[in-house]
């Protein structure tokens, strides 16, 4: 299927705009639409932030290094001002600013070759000699580290209530909210008709928006398909010695161990505990009947890590636990564009372990998509997945 004609809906005076997942990129694209003037209404089978979602969850982090793609950083730059935004308006203390230290085993050509493009977009990144990161951090061993970068503007987001912050903030602007399972309608004449509720409900739109992040494969298994793959993610929180402050943001970035294995951590910014997770990709995962609890193996590996780099805490009880599922593109990119064979659909996912931070930019961007036409970045567009080769080179690689 080739690429339909675009045909924004901005010639309608008050188009109608239903958004399917109320996650990171649903909440965010549906609070933009009707900004932009739509008539918006925003749909999901378990609500804003929910425990099976890829938004679900405590925290995420914040950062802007992103190896050379330059694009990325500049995203982040906006969704910072978006955050500021709708975190002055809604009053909800939803980002803690920590930093983030990068500890290179190896190579940090990744950090260094973004180092450019972070300073021209203000954000500040530091060099530390390894004297210099003892020194600052006593709780960490850097033993096998060659290289520590300090990224100063970062932080921890807090997920699953920022979800629910942006669907209040998008009905109080007017939007409507229904707890729902949709199945897309038919496809007819380049076209879709209508969306069908579980309740036999029919919802008609001018156009659709499916932000429906690990779910998209199977709603749409020929455009998407294999091209979103869910993988199980755990995510672990130790507790931290009674009365110590160390593992605090006041004295603790969030940090990334680029080891055989890349863990990272984030601090305890609610109370929750010494956040630790391992970033490669875990067993394939189904998000809607999948059994959340931990495994042993997983728990094992990320003591091993902490007994390594956090010592202190090398016999610190497991306190608490989540898991998650990534929803990875093959390239690790995001997927923003329109159903190529239906002009008034519109695809936001494949936020691949990394969407988050960025979402109200993605929001932005999908809304303006739909609603002025205006082109996404190729890297985001499905036609660039075309290529079965670099599908499958590229996927283990990130
Ligand atoms: C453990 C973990 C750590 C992460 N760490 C970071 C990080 O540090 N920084 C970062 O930027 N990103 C991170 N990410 C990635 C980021 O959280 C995700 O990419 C992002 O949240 C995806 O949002 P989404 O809206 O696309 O998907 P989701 O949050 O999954 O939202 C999709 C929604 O669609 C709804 N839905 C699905 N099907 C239907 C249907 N048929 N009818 C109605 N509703 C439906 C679901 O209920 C769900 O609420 C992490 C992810 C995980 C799992």
């Amino acid at each position: 299927m080739g690429r339909l004609d675009a045909q924004p809906l901005s010639g309608k005076s008050k188009p109608r705009v239903a958004v399917i997942g109320s996650g990171a990129f649903g909440g965010w694209t549906a609070l933009h639409l009707l900004t932009l003037g739509a008539q918006v209404e925003l749909i999901d089978s378990w609500g804003p932030g929910n425990p099976r979602s890829s938004s679900g969850g405590e925290t995420r982090v914040i950062r802007a290094i992103y190896g050379p793609d330059r694009i990325y950083v500049e995203m982040v730059k906006r969704a910072y001002e978006l955050w500021e935004k709708i975190i002055a308006a809604s009053g909800e203390p939803l980002y803690t600013e920590t930093g983030a230290l990068w500890l290179h085993r190896k190579d940090d050509a990744y950090v260094r070759s973004s180092v450019a493009i972070l300073r021209e977009l203000g954000f500040p990144v530091d060099k530390l000699s390894i004297a210099e990161a003892k020194d600052r951090y006593p709780q960490i061993d850097f033993r096998g580290v060659h290289s520590v970068w300090l990224e100063r503007r970062a932080g921890a987001l807090s997920a699953r209530q920022a979800c629910g912050v942006v669907r209040d903030a998008f009905q109080k602007s007017g939007g409507s909210y229904r707890q729902a399972r949709i199945a897309p309608g038919a496809i007819a004449g380049g076209a879709m008709t209508e969306l069908r509720l579980d309740d036999g409900t029919r919802i008609e739109a001018d156009a659709y928006v499916f932000a429906c992040g690990p779910w998209l494969g199977k709603l749409f298994p020929e455009v998407i398909g294999d091209r979103i793959r869910p993988t199980r993610q755990e995510v672990y929180y130790f507790g931290t010695p009674a009365g110590s402050q160390r593992y605090l943001p006041s004295h603790l970035p969030i940090w990334i161990d680029f080891g055989e294995r890349i863990f990272y951590g984030i601090p305890d910014v609610h109370g929750r505990g010494f956040k630790i997770s391992d970033d490669t990709r875990g067993e394939p995962i189904d998000p809607t009947s999948a059994n959340r609890a931990p495994t042993a193996e997983g728990i094992a590996r990320a003591r091993h890590l902490i007994a390594e780099r956090f010592p202190e805490l090398a016999n610190a009880p497991l306190v608490a636990a989540e898991v998650c599922q990534y929803e990875n593109s093959p390239d690790g990119h995001l997927i923003i564009d329109r159903h190529p064979g239906a002009s008034n659909v519109w695809l936001a996912g494949g936020g691949s372990g990394h969407g988050f931070k960025l979402s109200p930019a993605v929001g932005e961007m999908t809304a303006q998509m739909v609603l002025s036409g205006k082109e996404v970045p190729r890297l985001f567009r499905l036609d660039r997945l075309h290529d079965e080769a670099h599908r499958k080179t590229q996927f283990e690689s990130k």
